[in-house]
């Protein structure tokens, strides 16, 4: 997700974080939410709170919060690095979660340091809840503390403990924008990964009408949904989940699937490059009304063969290279401030050439590797794309 550089490592904060951060000897209470909240390494870097900088000097323009419990989340899913079906002796605060650790924080910390200035440039923060009957209220309390220091707030909510009332209030807390991670994109693949099949308690109908509610509340396209491409979906089944959304008010944000070590999913591949590029075109075709599902065509195990709309409008549109950024909440300046560096990738992937959703504007040369990769329907998971990067990483032995 990062580089770590130690250069640029500042002892104050190295101190700050080590505060919260590290557990102080003898018995001491839990740190648990509202008082503390999970961030994501990329947050607690741009906060200050943890050296390092990213790979091609990417910059995160939302921050990413998570309640933290010391029960975790009582969902059971598949691929997810918070689930209770995962085998690792840790405490959960301590389960890595999509790739990176997720370091516990003082939540008056985060305020203060948004407060300050220090990370100006940042334009949204998203709190995301977990299935704790404790994360209704708590949400309430921290999105309300952090709406006062910054102005755009997102809440990446539970389906399965809220209802519209709920969203009411969330909404008078300070929220703008929700997203629901629905992340299966058929109720058979969501049913098997995160229901029944995993005795999970999460079920489709109810996601998809906390989907309409949030879009009644918080209005058509306030509301975006988490897709996770990789699941065992085909490219058709996809988009048409993206149309759905779209249809219901719904953007759709875009994760492709990595396996979570000691999740269910350790063990399952990444989708080939082809198929996510193709399906990050067809989500931003819907999403900005260029397209839709009908028009498109797919051949016979559901690969996208067309996307239905004029040559030089879909040469245009890949020449832009927006859609293959990272597709999250919008910020006041952006498209999409929740960019989510190399949370999808390693950064050694993106050397190869790899790099699934672009933090940044995507420049010539990576444009010119996406349309090669978006006709590319080879079905390897992860290939190497800048052969003279490879000869030499090879000769330096590196690994993946
Ligand atoms: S409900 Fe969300 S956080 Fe909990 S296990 Fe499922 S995907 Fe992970
Ligand atoms: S897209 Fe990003 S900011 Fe929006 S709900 Fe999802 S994680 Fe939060």
């Amino acid at each position: 997700m990062f580089q770590r550089d130690v250069s640029i490592e500042d002892t104050a904060s190295r101190l700050a974080v080590n505060r919260v951060v590290e557990p102080s000897t003898g018995p001491s209470p839990p740190r648990e939410s509202p008082e503390y909240v999970r961030t994501s390494l990329a947050a607690a870097i741009t906060l200050g709170l943890m050296p390092g900088r990213f790979y091609r000097n990417a910059k995160l323009y939302c921050l990413n919060l998570l309640l933290t419990y010391r029960e975790g989340c009582a969902g059971r899913c598949a691929y997810c690095g918070l689930s209770h079906t995962r085998t690792i002796a840790k405490p959960w605060d301590e389960y890595s979660f999509i790739r990176v650790e997720w370091p516990v924080v003082l939540l008056e910390d985060v305020a203060r340091r948004i407060e300050s200035g220090f990370c100006s440039h940042v334009e949204r923060v998203c709190v995301s809840m977990v299935t704790n009957g404790k994360a209704k209220n708590d949400t309430l309390k921290i999105v309300g503390v952090l709406s006062e220091k910054i102005e755009a707030v997102s809440a990446l909510i539970a389906p399965t403990i809220v209802d519209k009332k709920w969203l009411g209030k969330l909404k008078h807390a300070g929220a703008d924008k929700v997203g629901v991670a629905v992340d299966a994109a058929t109720p058979e693949l969501f049913e098997r990964l995160r229901g029944k099949g995993v005795g999970g308690p999460h079920k489709w109908n109810k996601y998809w009408r906390v989907v309409e509610e949030s879009v009644e509340v918080f209005g058509r396209f306030n509301v975006g949904i988490h897709l996770i491409v990789g699941l065992g979906e085909t490219e058709e089944e996809a988009v048409k989940t993206i149309q759905k959304a779209y249809d219901a008010g719904a953007l759709t944000h875009l994760f492709s699937f990595f396996p979570e070590e000691n999740s269910q999913l350790q063990d399952s591949l990444q989708p080939p490059i082809g198929k996510y590029r193709r399906v990050q075109l067809a989500r931003f075709l819907i999403n900005k009304g260029l397209a839709r599902v009908e028009d498109m065509t797919f051949d016979r195990v559901g690969r996208l063969t067309d996307f239905g709309i004029a040559e030089d409008l879909l040469n245009e549109t890949v020449e832009s290279g927006w859609p293959f950024m990272t597709s999250g909440c919008a910020g006041k300046s952006m498209d999409s401030a929740c960019n989510r560096p190399f949370s999808n990738c390693t950064p050694y992937q993106a050397y190869l050439g790899e790099l699934r959703n672009y933090p940044f504007q995507p420049n010539r040369d990576d444009v010119e590797l996406i349309r090669r990769q978006l006709w590319d329907y080879s079905e390897e998971p992860v290939r190497v794309w800048m052969g003279e990067v490879a000869g030499e990483l090879l000769n330096q032995r590196y690994r993946c």
